[in-house]
């Protein structure tokens, strides 16, 4: 049977946070329906109201700076990050983490915001965003926020966003542009598939970071390396950072495991 619900399209930040207050518990947000779509269909999700936040001003808006850093809207999909030159030469751990993420096609609509507030442990670009030191810009009726993405997972599948709030764009700050490193995803088949495991090492002025999808209720940043940390060290901490569990991707021993092979050769590899 087909689900029925109102499609609502604000073209204001100011409707938008009225719809999101007046039908406060009935309603979900749209923007690229790959992940809400699915949960509308399989009976996980029953909004009354589904509203699409792509017709909002500057939702499609994807922009770098120096003083503000490069500014990701809520309508910015996958491949939009892709194709654009300066986020490919200023923020390359964005775009491996990216290019990882499902299919071409999927890419075509699936967008930043979606993936993050979807919230899944298995998101793809939840490491780049940690490791960046990205920051969520959270609106509703009350006024704005701001988060960094270090406080913003709270658990598999939730996020600190508060009824009526709505993630409104992502900023990932200046300062973590020119960041190297790489993201290595284990998957059950070749080609595109949610990882088992995935490993993201950056460095940056310096600083190594690890984040860890996968591997915990929520995504995982692993900060505080040294420079003289060896092989054994950078494994240590890392799997005192993860709990991954057994499930029907992979045991929970096979993904430690792998956690720790990765982080070695990320060690080596990111120089
Ligand atoms: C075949 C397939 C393969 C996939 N493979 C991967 C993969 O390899 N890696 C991976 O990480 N993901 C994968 N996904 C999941 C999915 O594609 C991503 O999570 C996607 O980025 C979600 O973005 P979206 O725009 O489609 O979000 P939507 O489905 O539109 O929304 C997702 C959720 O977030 C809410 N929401 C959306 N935008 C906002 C906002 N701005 N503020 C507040 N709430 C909002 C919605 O209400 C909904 O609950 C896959 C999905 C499919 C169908």
């Amino acid at each position: 049977m087909v689900y029925e619900f109102r499609y609502l399209a604000p073209k204001s930040v100011g409707r938008l946070c009225a719809a999101l207050t007046e039908h406060a518990g009935a309603a979900k947000l749209l923007a690229g329906g790959t992940d809400l779509l699915p949960n509308i269909r399989n009976g996980v999700f029953k909004p009354d109201y589904v509203i699409d936040l792509k017709l909002l001003p500057g939702a499609a808006k994807l922009q770098y700076s120096q003083v503000d850093g490069l500014i990701i809207g809520p309508a910015v999909t996958i491949n939009d990050l892709l194709r654009q030159r300066s986020v490919r030469r200023l923020y390359p751990v964005l775009c491996d983490c990216a290019h990882q993420l499902a299919s071409h096609q999927i890419r075509n609509r699936a967008t930043v915001a979606g993936n993050v507030v979807n919230a899944s442990p298995c998101s793809d670009m939840a490491p780049a965003l940690l490791c960046l030191d990205a920051v969520a810009v959270i609106r509703s009726a009350a006024g704005q926020r701001q988060l960094p993405f270090s406080q913003f997972f709270t658990g598999v599948k939730k996020t600190a966003l508060l009824p009526g709030e709505f993630l409104e764009k992502i900023i990932v700050p200046a300062a973590s542009s020119n960041a190297s490193g790489r993201y290595l995803k284990l998957k059950r088949i070749a080609g595109h598939d949610l990882g088992i495991v995935g490993v993201l090492c950056t460095l940056h002025q310096g600083r190594r970071r690890y984040a860890v999808s996968s591997a915990a209720p929520t995504p995982v940043l692993v900060d505080g390396f040294s420079a003289g940390d060896g092989p054994e060290d950078v494994e240590r901490r890392v799997l005192a950072a993860v709990s991954p569990i057994s499930d029907v991707r992979a045991s929970q021993e096979y993904r430690r495991h792998m956690i720790a092979v990765y982080a070695r050769q990320l060690l080596q590899e990111v120089r």
